[in-house]
């Protein structure tokens, strides 16, 4: 008898993110994760190609999507668990940079190690441990088939970017910012899963509009082309055996 495919786990942190991937990926209907956790699961995918897609969930004490960090590695943690996927990927949407390039609605691929741009601890090893530098595989060669940027990742638990913020991303190189990548990027290296991210640009970091007004502005726009191209990545990936 043929081994069952291992699945690909596709985690996005907020419902309007995942709802038109889920459609675009024609995926079953969500269903508790945990009973202790808000995150979902729909499942999908073919025999050979089987995709599990998770979400965060919902607080239902501040009534919001459960972004961030915290829910982003529990949440991971628990699918894997479950799981045992070939493939982690985070998707969902990120800020950008105008210096580097960036417009709303483009889509990148993860490029080099995720990174933390929030967990300042000056103490011998505990800077580099702050900083985390998570590995991803590299799909470069497919960002250059589908015509998608690459950037390196970074990730913190604010939705600004304070100044000491920003001379660490600076630093690092990175050029797409968000909340869950490294958290994610993490529970996928303690499990040795491979690990990729998919960001689609809502709003312009360096922009002189404020982030949160530009977020609300560009959700649809950017989570559309988020849905019209992870088919293609999917595509993409199980013809390179990723
Ligand atoms: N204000 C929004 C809340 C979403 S916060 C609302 O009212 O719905 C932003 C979410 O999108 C996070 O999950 C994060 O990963 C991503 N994101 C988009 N732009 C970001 C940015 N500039 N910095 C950090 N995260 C960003």
């Amino acid at each position: 008898m043929p081994l069952m495919s291992k699945p690909t786990l596709l985690q996005i942190a907020m419902e309007a993110e995942a709802a038109p991937v889920a459609k675009a990926l024609a995926l079953g209907s969500p269903q508790p994760l945990h009973q202790h956790l808000p995150a979902t699961i729909r499942t999908g995918g073919s025999p050979s190609a089987p995709l599990a897609l998770v979400t965060q969930g919902h607080d239902s004490r501040f009534n919001v999507d459960a972004i961030g960090t915290q829910p982003a590695a529990l949440t991971a943690w628990v699918a894997a668990t479950r799981l045992s996927p070939r493939l982690i990927i985070n998707a969902g949407t990120a800020g950008g940079f105008e210096k580097h390039g960036a417009a709303i609605g483009d889509v990148y691929l993860s490029e080099g190690p995720v990174v933390y741009h929030h967990r300042r601890i000056p103490l011998g090893n505990f800077e580099p441990y702050g900083v985390g530098s998570y590995p991803t595989v590299d799909v470069s060669a497919i960002a250059r088939r589908l015509g998608l940027k690459l950037g390196k990742l970074t990730t913190g638990d604010s939705l600004d970017m304070s100044e000491q913020d920003a001379r660490q991303i600076a630093a690092s190189g990175s050029s797409i910012k968000d909340m869950e990548g490294a958290a994610v990027a993490w529970v996928a290296s303690l499990m040795q899963i491979p690990f990729i991210a998919v960001k689609s640009i809502t709003d312009l970091v360096d922009a002189p509009h404020p982030t949160a007004d530009q977020f609300v502005t560009n959700l649809d726009r950017a989570v559309a082309r988020l849905a019209a191209a992870l088919p293609a990545v999917f595509n993409e990936l199980d013809r390179s055996s990723v």
